[in-house]
């Protein structure tokens, strides 16, 4: 069978639904065949965050070169900063046959889905909003208002989660990596038919 391209993997769900660490576990996975795409971001970095590993950390300045080079593939502007996903990186893993991960919240999501509408997307769902909001508070990284913006943002984005492909609940991480695996498994099948 040749080669096939890489999938690409959207990634969605509100601030504070646990993206992070769900896509760490599933990146500690051994045998799996993602990369995951760094994005760009004006937001200040967050206690251990590491620029080139969390983040690529750019000035407002920067990020709107970017965007008047046609740089990135999707942007977004959230709770006052831009987020973005580096264009030619994300197709060059792919054309080396790789999946990639891309983490974004909705309006990138909704970006992908026109210039990219083969990729996978994929929602990951709080339980409920009250266990969101409690994850948001107890995290401790924003402040109050910033903490407040972002729940408003999550309110709107599970609105938008019918529009994807799966939604998978984040109950337990390690039962939303199975799932996230096994639907990326299936997706190769179905996609490598001949
Ligand atoms: P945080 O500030 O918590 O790291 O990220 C805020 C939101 O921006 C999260 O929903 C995260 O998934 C999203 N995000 C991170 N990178 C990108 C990106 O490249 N593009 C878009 N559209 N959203 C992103």
């Amino acid at each position: 069978m040749q080669k096939e391209r890489g999938i690409l993997i959207v990634l969605s769900g509100p601030s504070g639904v646990g993206k992070g660490t769900v896509r760490k576990e599933l990146f500690s996975t051994p045998d799996t065949n993602y990369e995951y795409s760094i994005s760009m971001t004006t937001r200040q970095p967050r206690v251990g965050e590491v620029d080139g590993v969390d983040y690529f950390f750019q000035t407002h300045e920067n990020f709107e070169s970017l965007i008047q080079q046609g740089k990135l593939l999707e942007y977004a502007s959230y709770v006052g900063n831009y987020y973005g996903t580096p264009l030619d990186y994300v197709n060059e893993t792919l054309d080396s046959g790789r999946d990639v991960f891309l983490e974004i919240e909705v309006q990138g999501a909704a970006q992908v889905r026109e210039k990219a509408p083969n990729a996978l997307f994929i929602f990951l769902a709080p339980p409920s909003l009250s266990a969101l909001e409690e994850r948001l508070v107890g995290r401790g990284t924003e402040t109050d208002d910033v903490i407040a913006s972002r729940i408003q943002a999550a309110k709107q984005e599970l609105e938008m989660m019918n529009l994807y492909d799966y939604v998978v609940e984040n109950d337990e991480v390690t039962k939303a990596c199975d799932r996230i695996n096994a639907i990326v498994m299936a997706e190769h099948c179905r996609r490598e038919r001949v």
